[in-house]
């Protein structure tokens, strides 16, 4: 587990390609961003040499994706501190649901299962930094919550936790839109494939209650209290690790 501290940024050249207008835009569309910090040289820019897979993807604000706004303003104010921020999406707020598919895991073997039902639905997709996929849908009124390894390489980030949009960089590629579509609505074979693995997990709502609603309450100075208490409360509950350091990287 590894908790987010480190906050330095790299100071920003005359010279580098500022990611206002990519932010700009996905919040003129009614998409909630936040800076995360960004890759450059293959190294995280908060220096801390451990970041490893999640390079480039962790929130550079306190709160992380509870601060992702579509307030021009804001938006204006966080990527003239860090022009090179990379972009994270809040899918709830947004009311988006993504299909992440990571091929270093097996998500393009997993994939294969519903691989009819794919071709059929046209919708936007972007290509990760590790040369994964991100298919964005609109939620609407569906019950999908954020579930990770919904099959082996596949995470669906639904009602809390973030995404990085296309226009960041990443460890191996930069984050690129494939298809710059309308989106679908989220697919019902989808929607009933997170509702068996939460039965069949019986979860509950854990994520909802400490992520959504706990963690944002917690007061600065507590939180490395709270974290540590809650990295104990997960333990206990054999909340699986992967699911432990989403939580509390997110
Ligand atoms: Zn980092």
């Amino acid at each position: 587990m590894k908790l987010n501290i480190v906050r330095r940024a790299e100071a920003p050249s005359v010279t580098e390609h500022s990611r206002l207008p990519q932010a700009l835009a996905f919040a003129e569309r009614g998409w909630y961003v936040f800076p995360c910090h960004w890759v450059s040289k293959g190294a995280c820019s908060c220096g801390n040499p451990e970041c490893g897979r999640h390079s480039g993807k962790h929130p550079l604000t306190d709160n992380g994706f509870n601060d992702a706004t579509l307030d021009p303003t804001i938006v204006s104010q966080w990527w003239a501190r860090w022009p090179r921020a990379n972009i994270g999406i809040a899918t709830g707020k947004s009311n988006l649901v993504v299909l992440d598919s990571d091929p270093e895991k097996g998500g393009d073997e997993s994939l294969a299962e519903w691989k009819a039902q794919l071709e059929a639905v046209s919708t936007y997709v972007v290509s990760t930094g590790r040369r994964g996929r991100h298919r964005y849908f609109l939620r609407g009124h569906a019950d999908v919550r954020t579930t990770i390894d919904l099959r082996p390489g596949i995470d669906v980030i639904a009602d809390t936790g973030y995404v990085i949009a296309a226009g960041s960089s990443g460890l191996l590629q930069p984050y690129v839109c494939e298809r710059d579509v309308p989106l679908a609505a989220v697919p019902l074979w989808l929607v009933e494939a997170v509702q068996q693995k939460a039965t069949a997990r019986g979860e509950g709502r854990v994520s909802d209650v400490w992520v959504a609603e706990a963690w944002p309450g917690v007061a600065k100075g507590n939180r490395n209290t709270m974290c540590t208490k809650l990295a104990g409360y997960l333990q206990h509950k054999q909340i699986p690790r992967n699911i432990r350091e989403v939580m509390l990287l997110d």
